[in-house]
């Protein structure tokens, strides 16, 4: 956790909604509570074996098999590029803003062809899509594109490789490209005005789907966070199982419905040993 700056692109969901998460993040730091998951192991293995073929420190043939594909299909789309008269400009090297240095990620690889700065972000997980627009990639690209752009650097691809993400025929890897100017005003439009909230409301609590993000709300031995339980209280009010007199006024799809609606809820309160 320490390694990550303290608006890291990753978490922009977090903190851009909710300021009060910088101080949960910060006593679970204090707490030194295992933030640890087998899923986020098998990513970092995954992000390792990628570094070092694309350094050349490994053969992408002695990367072990498991990891394989998925590795290879992130290092080709890269050196495709390279064959293409690219150059590499970074390899999981950590970038920041100078303007507020808070502001800091590392992409695994920033690479130029032609007149583009492209950013490639390899994502492992199996469970989320992941969109080539997103503020995670958004903000690799502002930050990426103050480091290394050239005057005749005009265009930004922001490109996700997800190997193992198979749903509806989408694609493994997809981008989206951007102006460079109008790149640079959006983050820059997004991160000012985030900073400013957390400036002038560091308190402010506000839940949400990020909340999935924050300690508070997902390591065990953190203290419940108050506008969470909040959500969970709400939320609990509409669970019908406890009101069959309501069950009864309805039919049984709107019944159905209501309990597989139900199921985000029944799942975290079991997770939380049925205190959120
Ligand atoms: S659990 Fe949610 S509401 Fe509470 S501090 Fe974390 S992000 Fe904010």
């Amino acid at each position: 956790m320490s390694k990550h700056s303290v608006l890291s692109p990753s978490g922009w969901k977090r903190w851009s909604n909710c300021p009060a998460s910088l101080k949960e993040v910060e006593h679970a730091r204090l707490l030194k509570l295992d933030d640890s998951s087998p899923y986020a192991a098998e990513g970092t293995q995954a992000h390792s074996y990628a570094e070092q073929v694309l350094k050349g420190k490994l053969d992408l043939d002695a990367v072990p098999e498991d990891f394989h594909d998925g590795v290879a299909l992130y290092v080709n789309s890269i050196r495709a590029d390279l064959e293409f008269g690219g150059e590499i400009l970074g390899i999981e090297k950590r970038l920041k803003w100078v303007t507020d240095v808070r502001v800091g990620g590392t992409p695994d690889c920033v690479h130029r062809v032609g007149n583009c700065i492209v950013i490639t972000d390899l994502k492992y997980g199996a469970g989320e899509y992941v969109s080539a627009d997103s503020m995670q990639l958004q903000i690799y690209g502002f930050l990426a594109a103050r480091k290394y752009g050239k005057k005749t650097d005009t265009q930004i691809e922001l490109r996700v490789v997800q190997p193992r993400y198979e749903r509806d025929g989408l694609e493994k890897i997809r981008s989206t490209f951007w102006d460079r100017q109008e790149l640079d005003d959006n983050v820059s439009e997004f991160l000012l005005n985030a900073i400013e909230q957390i400036e002038t409301s560091p308190d402010l609590r506000k839940s949400g789907d990020h909340c999935k993000w924050c300690p508070a709300s997902r390591l065990p031995g953190m203290p419940p966070c108050p506008e969470h339980v909040k959500q969970f209280t709400d939320l609990l009010a509409t669970v019908p199982l406890d009101k069959p007199s309501d069950l009864a006024t309805l039919s049984e799809t709107e019944r159905l419905k209501k309990i597989l609606d139900s199921e985000p809820l029944i799942l975290g309160l079991l997770k939380h040993g049925g205190c959120p």
